[in-house]
């Protein structure tokens, strides 16, 4: 298992912004997302790559030499959790990634999940809701909480690739709580392509709904964010603001 970072902070975005919460950001992802058009140059080659504001937790070509390696749940846990010794409260326990759950079936990402869920963390999944979950086999997972980010056309991901209907269905009617959590931006909110890929999504799944603009530093935010709250407004959805990316831009482990 990599893990790519851990830290305590506020959740920037969705449901639960503003709540403290213990981030632990796994390696790895199924999809790319270049549509989001985040630039990094790479640490093997120097090479100029492009793709969401998590790229350094997706490319393992390039950002492996980055992450930690873990053989053992416990030494995983004890390594999360370090960073909240000197609390007196549980925050959130926040799974993210990359894409967290290409790693569900993994003994030691498993394992980790129910020794945190055995210390009474309340424990959310950021997720693309790609991976059909198989929740029978794999109970744990019905005692989470899964925050639904399917990719849109923004994202430049094929149709196919992006949205799993199945998967998304399964995690709505299993998991402890679900709800949906989609990065929109002025051009696809004005095209209406925003609207009807969120309607296609969300067709069937009776799950809170909440957009938040797209932007990988707060210039793009607050361009994009006027867009947002006019098409939640107009779509009866929850505006989300991104609150890390607000104070501290592209910065990590914040
Ligand atoms: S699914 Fe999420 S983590 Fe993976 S590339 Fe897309 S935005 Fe980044």
């Amino acid at each position: 298992m990599y893990l790519v970072e851990s830290f305590l902070s506020v959740q920037g975005e969705g449901k639960y912004a503003g709540y403290p919460s213990l981030f632990a950001r796994f390696g790895g992802c199924n999809l790319k997302c270049e549509g989001f058009g985040c630039e990094f140059v790479s640490p093997l080659d120097e090479s100029h790559l492009v793709g969401c504001d998590s790229l350094y937790a997706v490319n393992e070509k390039h950002f492996k030499s980055q992450w930690e390696s873990y053989e053992d749940a416990e030494q995983l846990f004890a390594k999360i959790t370090s960073h909240i010794k000197d609390l007196d409260y549980l925050p959130h326990l926040v799974i993210t990634g990359g894409e967290p759950l290409i790693h569900y079936k993994n003994p030691i990402f498993y394992g980790f999940l129910e020794l945190a869920l055995s210390q009474d963390f309340s424990v959310f999944f950021e997720t693309n809701a790609t991976i059909d979950v198989d929740f029978e086999a794999f109970g744990l997972y019905k005692k989470v909480g899964f925050a639904m980010s399917v990719k849109l056309s923004n994202s430049l991901e094929p149709h196919k690739k992006r949205i799993n209907k199945n998967a998304i269905r399964h995690i709505a009617l299993n998991a402890k709580e679900a709800f949906f959590k989609f990065v929109v931006d002025e051009q696809t909110v004005n095209s209406g392509e925003a609207q009807r890929d969120i309607e296609e999504i969300t067709w069937g799944v009776d799950i809170p709904i909440f957009c938040m603009p797209l932007g990988f530093n707060g210039v793009e935010v607050a361009k994009n964010a006027p867009a947002a709250v006019s098409f939640c407004l107009k779509n009866g959805y929850n505006y989300s603001d991104r609150i890390h990316i607000r104070l501290w831009n592209e910065k990590r482990g914040v």
